[in-house]
């Protein structure tokens, strides 16, 4: 068994909105919320916005009739990822082993730093957010235990402290699992949650109380990991390897209505690139595309193809992503909005195996998308354009 360790979850609190925050100091204090896009909905709320009554996921039109003294800010995520990014640096240089788990949430192992920085774990939570507050102008919360899913829990029940740390230890342990409702516990979702109530398992002492063989029964292995994670063993340690997503999507409003096929093809292709490239900064690929179409009345028209193998390049999502979007785009329809989806990533196909590649050409390709993502970035972002991306 491995040696008991302390994992804290940072988590940068209402992090868009802190991001905006410190680009403009006018906006602190204020009721501040930022919109997913120009007719999008809200992500991310001020303390006073939330004061305010303005609910998170609301869509832009109703907050705005609702509370117009509210201020709303179009999300600017490439921004958001570089101070990320700085956050991130921070954590990195603190600690040896840092999970970037979102752009605002990072495990970091805390692990015998006691030592070295002379502290005990909560003043050196409390020195950690200090710093990050210092240097970046970003608050954080930070939740101290001994596994993730314990940290993650501390963290949530650090918000509402005035230092914003919140450790849970050995002896606070059952306490703490007596007071947790299951829906509180990470990785637990609604449909969950219901199965685990009608089993009269109500908090997560209850549910730590159940055997192996009863939690594999219900949720698998996944429900054992929980159980172990919970009472303070850990499954999953602290790795500075990051996981790639699921799926990416990319999608942006054009800021006009229109139903320019040209123009759409071309706004899709930019989604295109902007995808393949975070695709590829995962060294992975994926078996499935996926082509969104918005209408002006915000009708969704979606449709998605398997593909045989798995792919990173953009002219070849492009070739399929096409075809797609022909079948869903109709000349007499104005939309506001494109957007690709890139799913089953990471996924292998039994088919791939038996099929015919022309080794010779994948290299090629393969070199043509690293050089790519080397000019980038050294250049930026998007200075390379495939041909099919055009400059307006
Ligand atoms: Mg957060």
């Amino acid at each position: 068994m491995e040696k008991q360790k302390v994992i804290a979850l940072v988590d940068c609190d209402s992090f868009f909105v802190a991001c905006e925050q410190k680009r403009d100091i006018q906006l602190k204090g204020k009721p501040v919320c930022v919109l997913s896009n120009a007719e999008g909905c809200v992500i991310s709320r001020s303390k006073q916005a939330k004061q305010m009554g303005i609910r998170m996921g609301e869509p832009y039109f109703m907050a705005k009739k609702e509370h117009p003294k509210g201020i709303y800010i179009i999300a600017d995520h490439d921004y958001y990822a570089k101070v990320s990014g700085q956050v991130m640096a921070i954590l990195k240089d603190f600690s040896p082993y840092v999970h970037v788990y979102s752009i605002d949430e990072a495990f970091v192992d805390l692990t015998g730093l006691t030592r070295f920085y002379k502290k005990n774990y909560h003043d050196l939570a409390i020195y950690l957010r200090s710093k990050i507050l210092d240097e970046t102008d970003i608050p954080v919360s930070i939740g101290v235990s001994s596994t993730k899913t314990l940290a993650k829990l501390a963290s949530d029940k650090s918000k509402d402290k005035p230092k914003g740390v919140y450790l849970i230890g050995k002896r606070k342990a059952i306490k703490e699992l007596k007071d947790t409702k299951i829906e509180e516990i990470w990785g637990i979702g609604r449909r969950l949650t219901k199965s685990l109530k009608r089993h009269g398992v109500l908090t997560a002492y209850e549910l730590v109380q159940k055997s192996d063989g009863w939690l594999d029964a219900k949720l698998g292995i996944h429900g054992i990991e929980m159980r172990h994670e919970l009472i303070g063993e850990m499954v999953s340690p602290v790795t500075n390897e990051e996981k790639p997503p699921k799926s990416i999507q990319n999608t942006r409003a054009f800021g006009i209505f229109t139903s320019d096929f040209n123009f759409i093809k071309n706004e899709l292709n930019r989604h295109i690139h902007t995808s393949c490239r975070k695709l590829r900064s995962y060294k992975t690929k994926c078996l499935q595309i996926g082509v969104m179409l918005r209408t002006k009345d915000f009708r969704v028209f979606y449709t998605k193809k398997d593909l045989l193998a798995p792919v990173d390049f953009e002219l070849e999502i492009s070739t399929v992503a096409h075809k797609l979007l022909e079948e869903i785009y109709r000349p007499d329809i104005l939309y506001r909005s494109t957007g690709v989806h890139l799913g089953k990533i990471g996924e292998t196909s039994a088919e791939q195996l038996s099929l015919y590649t022309d080794s010779e050409i994948t290299t090629k390709k393969e070199n043509l998308a690293k050089c790519f993502d080397k000019l980038e970035a050294k250049f930026g972002k998007n200075i390379v354009q495939t041909g099919f991306t055009i400059r307006k």
